[in-house]
């Protein structure tokens, strides 16, 4: 293994890199849009490596609060809810599912975040199938998912049948043929894993997860908005994902759920709130589910919240699904060659597919000294995840990352490898 203290091998490869970068985002058909975002300016932040964490706001997205709170809130007061806010999960929603899910009206809401809607639609997808007894999962995924999913299974006396995927890779169409059963009652994937950043083929998961009667279940918090979904083509039953980081919706911005038309008739969550009500404003006893989507929503809905994830959609709508794939492949794919040839002679290890078809909008590297090093990075203004135990997690956001700053970020990890 390399020490901390090895002298930078050779940095000849340095300017090439530096010019490609350049080139690259002189024909970047994207170009556009970084500057469409508050702090692309901003000298102290040399490389923003974590967007897909947190995305950076979009300006559109500071006069839309401004004006949710000086015009709509200031002025129209209650009648607000009237006047669009009752809907707009389902306005905002049925948006998201035209431009990033590839779903038909009427099944996509906003809602709480990805975690209680996780829970909602996981208790709900179990209900849709009675007398089944496991749940198929991974060692791999994000922590709330496996915890909320123990929590549900401990609950309710279910199984846990857990997937143990190569970390650097994830859940494969064989992994789950092996463990689908005529128990399984569901499947409960991430789309685009956290770390590794890893591709599940989702048509063929759903198809392997239906060929036994069961449902599938996709967390799309690292997919919306960085790589192409067909949810209605697929045959997914349900997902979730988060607004806050490839949609930069903002801290905390709800996420959004989706239930396929054909199960929404049955689709039960438990918890009964009066937002979610055949007739919110009758107040009457007893709670009967609205019809369609509207049944996920439980409580009063985050308007504050939501409103800034249409300036992305506008830019998503602007450019198109297909566009932005194509930078975010073009962005990993620079930056997984120039981690090869400046940062692999240090020992660092890529941990995610090689093949761009295979993962999402970011990679992650190993080095056993990247705990320190991301540390000095965010310093000196070079901003990764850091991701236990040894990670960098480099995400690369196609409408606000520059082919520069994924490089700017690469020779960071150089220097504080080599310092
Ligand atoms: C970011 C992320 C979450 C976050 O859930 P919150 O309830 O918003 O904190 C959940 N699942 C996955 C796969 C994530 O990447």
């Amino acid at each position: 293994m390399a020490s901390a203290s090895a002298p930078r091998p050779d940095r000849t490869a340095d300017a090439a890199f530096a010019a490609r970068a350049a080139d690259l985002d002189a024909r970047d058909p994207l170009a556009a849009y970084p500057a469409r975002f508050i702090g692309h300016d901003d000298p102290e932040i040399v490389a923003y490596l974590d967007g897909n964490s947190l995305g950076r706001p979009p300006k559109a997205a500071a006069r839309r609060m401004a004006d949710l709170v000086e015009q709509q809130w200031g002025r129209r007061l209650i009648r607000g809810w009237d006047e669009g806010w009752f809907d707009l999960p389902l306005t905002i929603g049925d948006r998201l599912a035209r431009t990033v899910l590839g779903a038909a009206p009427g099944q996509a809401t906003i809602g709480d975040s990805t975690t209680v809607l996780l829970f909602k639609l996981i208790s709900g997808g179990l209900d849709l199938r009675p007398g089944r007894t496991e749940i198929v999962l991974d060692r791999e995924n994000f922590p709330t998912d496996r915890y909320l999913l123990e929590s549900i299974a401990a609950q309710r006396g279910l199984t846990l049948r857990w997937l143990e995927p190569d970390p650097a890779l994830g859940v494969t169409t064989a992994d789950l043929d092996s463990v689908i059963g005529e128990q399984t009652a569901l499947v409960v994937l991430s789309h685009v894993a956290y770390r590794s950043g890893f591709l599940v083929d989702a048509p063929a998961a759903a198809r392997a997860a239906h060929e036994s009667g069961a449902l599938l279940l996709l967390d799309l918090c690292h997919s919306a908005g960085s790589v192409e979904l067909a949810l209605d083509d697929w045959g997914v039953d349900l997902a979730v994902g988060c607004t806050y980081k490839y949609l930069n919706g903002g801290p905390g911005s709800p996420a959004f759920a989706y239930v396929a038309a054909s199960h929404q008739e049955r689709f039960a969550q438990p918890i009964w709130g009066w937002m979610g009500a055949a007739d919110s404003f009758a107040m009457g006893q007893g709670y009967e589910p609205s019809p369609g989507i509207r049944r996920v929503i439980s409580g009063t809905p985050a308007i504050t919240g939501m409103v800034a994830i249409e300036d992305t959609l506008d830019m998503l709508d602007e450019v198109g699904m297909g566009a932005v794939r194509a930078k975010s492949v073009a962005l990993t794919s620079f930056a997984q060659e120039a981690a090869a040839e400046v940062l692999a002679p240090f020992g660092v290890v890529l941990s995610s597919p090689s093949d761009p078809a295979m993962r999402g909008g970011h990679i992650t590297l190993d080095h056993p000294d990247f705990r320190a090093v991301v540390a000095r990075l965010w310093e000196r203004g070079v901003i990764p995840d850091f991701r236990n135990p040894t990670g960098i997690r480099v995400g690369l956001s196609p409408l606000s990352t520059t082919f520069a700053e994924a490089w700017a970020g690469i020779e960071a990890i150089a220097e504080e490898l080599s310092a």
